[in-house]
């Protein structure tokens, strides 16, 4: 095992060596002191350790330096590892600077320079980085297992599962003999895959959802049983109200029944958000928001599923698949949308065994030098394959239309017309999936009538989202997709909507029962942008202030 690595980063090499020689004085048995000159030399030697699997338990950095300041750096190394401690050196004139760091980009404490001697102002702030570190339990995640086949759908689901809440993970196949040992060792039968073995040594034979997030420490349970507002969704929207309900003090819990992130969470790289000229990945932005929510006081619930909302006098009922309740004041409603199902025969029973939904990220390196296929015409079908067309030997993109203009950015369709290896096949369908372990080949029906074969073993599918809001069934009004209506929508000739109790019209995101609000995809006619759905959140939750000022 490699030892944690400590990492400094000053520009100054004279101030560079002395922190680097004072830190392998104390801490060079049980650590790597590894030091940069620069930012960016720090962020490519992260990538590096990245890489090559290695932890890293501190990083201390200059606070003044050219190009990139430590607080910058700071910010893009926590994308890289997140657990790693943070301190910032600085000099007495930057104290506001560091100390403003700390509030507002998460650094855990701010050293003063010169810090002679170190026994007495260096050391004991690295001994405390440490050790919040080790208590952050990396390493012991580190060594979560999962025991399965390329194969087996369920395999795939719980590999996704942990991938998408950015756990990491260790996967041995049943066909290897590292994994075959495991199965062994766990008293289980291939049927039983996957086997997820947790970093104490306890084996889950074929786990739920939320069997795996409770044993790798996410939160299942909610802490009590009443809130001030309860957020349904952990997309765009769903985040966005977590962080404003709970930074302006609103007793918040998000519910989320995948992984946090929605939609965006599978974005390999979001290019028109604001703030992010070189555009940004779906994980990064939802590790990010995440992390806001946490630590302005929200509770985040993972692998829970609601199941229906009640109306009880003033509270909100909020029911999870196994009966238990929670309530609040208030409900946000951000449950987004979810792929169409591709109905040509073959694509169900392949699901998980080649076709996929979504998912770019989890199944990307066994794309590796082979032929891949896209479906959609719309910009998610259009990142996927950028993104695809770094691994895979080609990337089809199968288009019903015939042209991608109408459907997607300019931007996109510039860019897949830059690259070799990517082909857009219009005016095409998907006729069938063939293969009897796991697919092998596709039909593809063109609009002039004539069919092809084609080899592949990677189908990725991005079409027509639909919102899933059966469960809202006679409680709140929707459009005959599903969609939920709110605000101005839901007037019919001045008149409010059937069942309406207050003395006022809808506010403009509340649904058709006061103090259930609506952000993001699934609201009826919103706009399905990641921006207006994150602003939709905020909006909802200063409406849900407005709703209980009034009760
Ligand atoms: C691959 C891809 C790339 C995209 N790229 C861009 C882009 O570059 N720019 C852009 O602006 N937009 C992009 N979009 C669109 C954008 O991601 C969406 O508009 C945005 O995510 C909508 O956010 P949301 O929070 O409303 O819903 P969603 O992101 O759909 O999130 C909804 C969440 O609610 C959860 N949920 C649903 N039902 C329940 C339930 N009953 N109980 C508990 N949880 C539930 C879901 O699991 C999901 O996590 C992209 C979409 C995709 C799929």
């Amino acid at each position: 095992m490699n030892k944690p690595v400590l990492l400094t980063v000053d520009d100054d090499p004279g101030v560079s060596r002395a922190v680097a020689r004072d830190l392998r004085r104390r801490y060079g048995e049980g650590h790597r002191v590894v030091r940069a000159s620069s930012g960016q030399e720090a962020i490519e030697a992260l990538k590096e350790l990245k890489l090559r699997g290695e932890q890293v338990a501190a990083m201390l950095a200059d606070y003044r330096m050219p190009e990139m300041n430590g607080i910058e750096f700071l910010e893009q190394a926590m994308d890289l590892f997140p657990r790693a401690r943070r301190a910032l050196l600085t000099a007495y004139a930057d104290t506001d600077a560091a100390i403003q760091a700390i509030n507002l980009v998460d650094v855990d404490h701010y050293l003063l320079k010169p810090w002679d001697p170190p026994e007495e102002k260096l050391y004991p702030v690295v001994d405390a980085l440490i050790e919040t570190w080790r208590a952050s339990g990396e390493s012991a995640v580190d060594e979560i297992k999962i025991v399965g086949h390329r194969w087996s759908a369920p395999t795939f689901a719980a590999r996704d599962f942990l991938a998408r809440n950015a756990v990491p993970y260790r996967y041995y196949s049943i066909d290897d003999p590292e994994g075959r040992r495991l199965l062994d060792a766990a008293a289980a039968d291939p049927a039983e895959i996957p086997v997820v073995i947790t970093t104490d040594g306890r084996p889950l034979l074929a786990p739920s959802d939320a069997e795996i997030a409770a044993a790798v420490g996410l939160t299942v349970d909610p802490a009590t049983d009443f809130y001030d507002l309860i957020v349904v969704g952990g997309g765009p929207a769903g985040l966005g109200s977590a962080v404003y309900g709970a930074s302006e003090g609103l007793r918040t819990v998000l519910v989320e029944r995948q992984a946090a992130g929605g939609q965006a969470g599978q974005s390999s790289r979001i290019e028109n958000y604001l703030g992010f000229p070189d555009g940004v990945s779906g994980s990064q932005l939802t590790d990010r928001a995440r992390r806001q929510a946490v630590k302005f006081g929200a509770e985040m619930l993972t692998a829970r599923d609601v199941v229906a909302l009640e109306v009880q006098g003033s509270a909100r009922v909020v029911r999870f698949g196994d009966g238990s309740t929670i309530a609040a004041h208030a409900v946000i409603l951000a449950t987004g949308v979810s792929y169409r199902s591709l109905t040509a025969p073959g694509c169900h029973e392949l699901t998980g065994r080649g076709v996929y939904y979504g998912s770019a990220n989890t199944e990307a390196p066994e794309c590796a030098g082979t032929d891949v296929y896209i479906v959609g015409g719309a910009n998610s079908a259009g990142q996927a394959a950028v993104f695809f067309s770094r691994h895979a030997k080609s990337v089809t993109l199968v288009v019903r239309g015939e042209s991608l203009h109408t459907s997607m950015s300019h931007y996109l369709i510039q860019q897949l017309d830059a690259i070799d290896n990517v082909h857009v096949l219009t005016g095409t369908t998907i006729g069938q999936a063939c293969g009897d372990e796991h697919l092998e080949s596709l039909r593809l029906d063109h609009s002039d009538g004539s069919t092809e074969f084609v080899d592949t073993g990677h189908l990725f599918i991005f079409i027509g989202a639909q919102p899933q809001t059966g469960w809202l069934d006679g409680v709140v009004l929707r459009d005959e997709r599903g969609f939920v209506w709110t605000g101005p929508d839901l007037l019919t000739d001045g008149q409010r909507p059937p069942g309406w109790t207050l003395d006022r019209d809808p506010f403009y995101l509340e649904s058709s029962v006061p103090g259930v609000f609506v952000a993001g995809d699934v609201r009826a006619q919103s706009v399905k942008r990641v921006a207006s759905a994150v602003g939709e959140g905020a909006m909802a939750v200063t409406l849900v202030h407005r709703y209980l000022e009034e009760q």
